[in-house]
């Protein structure tokens, strides 16, 4: 980075957050990528627009008290993180893991306000959750969490202020909870959660969407460089919402996909991966994914999940977490002759792994653009609860194709716009950057 503003900004981040090192790391690549966008903008700087971003509008966080199955009073801390506002309400998921601190959920909501913008819909950017972990909990003791969770942040958030949906740890389950308890509290049905039931105001191809979305947006990189699917040998990590789904386009596309994994192990099963089972034990029965072997005796289980990225494959597709492929994994995966890594997880690749993959000239499709299908979909839930109204699930997939479509071909024309093209992780920053610091200009000093 060599923009003088731009480190100035970075080093007061740094300063301010030094204990949240995932917001950091999001802020950075970011940053780096704006170089030569604060080098041609000069009236974006003198607006104040680089300092304003990095400083989330609104944070709240909040005691969630509940009571587990044993009468004995449990304390998790509840956040929401209202980042920016600029082009629409603030959108983004609930996070439900032991992990979650202020700094994850700031990375991921800064992540967001990028992703929002690439969709082209009028939404901005925010994310939210806590560190309870729905593992091993049972229905009710889930359902109180949710309750609890919602009864405080029902005061900060609505349809035309704040949207959450789901993320890690907040599924189908989780988000119905939230929206009864939204609902009682507020005497209102409204499309203030998405991802809800298809009985409720959900739409159809949410659950579908990210995973999906991913694929074609791969799909697009892939033929805007001579390649696609067909034939492709697919890693795939997790086995979550976004990896089911990406496991179910990648081979409807004509991939074999050969992995998938959970925060113990991974699978390896060379015939392809049977997705009717794997949808079996995780969206039923909540099982571990070493189950699977149990039926598939040609599948190998080993435990730990880093290892996923030593099986050789064409294409990896990271839908697990952060920072989950590292230096070692992505000069692995390259060793194997893998030659694309599309990012259905959030940040999953460290900084040392980007750039293993543009040394080995590896096709990068960055997270903000290749999963933004979740959040494009939950748009359309919006827009369709605005309308009391419901679009088929080919409607909906449809307009999902289209967008992802239009997403690769803005963070291509920015990378070229600016000089590098091919590099879609700084179009993807610039493209995303460009249209919400236009709506700050414009709004003034708020
Ligand atoms: P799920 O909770 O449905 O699945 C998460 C999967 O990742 C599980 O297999 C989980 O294993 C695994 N995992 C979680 N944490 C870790 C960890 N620390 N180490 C290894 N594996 C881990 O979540 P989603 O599928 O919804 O989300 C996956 C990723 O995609 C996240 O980064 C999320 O932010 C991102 N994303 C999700 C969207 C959505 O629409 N759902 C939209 C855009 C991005 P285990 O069960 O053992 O925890």
């Amino acid at each position: 980075m060599k923009n003088q503003h731009l480190i100035e900004v970075l080093e007061s981040v740094k300063k301010r957050d030094s204990d949240q090192p995932e917001f950091i790391q999001a802020v950075t690549e970011v940053f780096e990528s704006l170089d030569p966008v604060a080098d041609a903008r000069p009236d974006l700087i003198e607006a104040g627009v680089f300092e304003r971003i990095v400083e989330p509008e609104r944070q709240i966080i909040f005691r969630v008290p509940w009571v587990d199955d044993n009468g004995k009073v449990q304390v998790n801390r509840g956040f929401r993180v209202q980042f920016n506002s600029a082009i629409g309400p603030y959108k983004g998921g609930l996070r439900l893991h032991p992990s979650v601190y202020l700094g994850i959920i700031k990375f991921l909501g800064f992540e967001q306000i990028f992703k929002n913008s690439l969709t082209t819909l009028p939404m901005g950017g925010g994310k939210g959750g806590s560190d309870f972990d729905p593992k091993g909990k049972s229905d009710a003791e889930v359902m109180r969490f949710c309750q609890s969770f919602m009864t405080e942040l029902s005061k900060h958030i609505g349809p035309d202020t704040d949207v959450p949906a789901g993320d890690i740890g907040t599924g189908a389950r989780e988000v119905a909870y939230m929206f009864g308890q939204y609902k009682r509290l507020r005497n209102e049905f409204s499309g203030v959660l998405t991802g809800k039931g298809l009985t409720f105001g959900g739409s159809l191809a949410r659950t579908e969407a990210t995973g999906y979305g991913l694929c074609y947006f791969c799909n697009e990189m892939l033929k805007a460089n001579g390649k696609s699917f067909e034939g492709q040998t697919v890693c795939i990590s997790g086995s979550g919402n976004v990896a089911i789904y990406a496991v179910e386009k990648a081979t409807a596309l004509g991939a074999k996909v050969i992995t998938m994994s959970d925060s113990n192990g991974y699978i390896v099963d060379k015939n392809g991966i049977d997705l009717d089972c794997v949808k079996q034990l995780k969206e039923v029965e909540r099982k571990r994914i070493k189950e699977y072997v149990s039926t598939h005796p040609d599948a190998e289980y080993h435990e730990g999940c880093a290892g996923v990225w030593s099986t050789p494959c064409d294409i990896a597709l990271p839908c697990a977490t952060q920072n989950e492929i590292d230096e070692a994994s992505a000069k692995a995966l390259a060793a194997n002759g893998c030659y694309c890594v599309c990012e259905g997880a959030n940040m999953p690749s460290t900084p040392e792994a980007i750039e293993v993959y543009f040394a080995n000239n590896m096709l990068y499709g960055p997270a903000k653009a290749a999963n933004a299908g979740g959040v494009a979909v939950s748009g359309l839930e919006m827009s369709q609860n605005s309308m009391r109204y419901g679009w088929t699930f080919e409607e909906v997939d449809g307009r999902l194709q289209t967008i992802m479509k239009d997403i690769f071909a803005s963070c291509d024309s920015a990378a070229k716009e600016f000089g590098l093209e091919g590099n879609y992780m700084a179009g993807a920053n610039i493209a995303g950057f460009l249209k919400v610091a236009e709506a700050m200009k414009a709004q003034g000093c708020v």
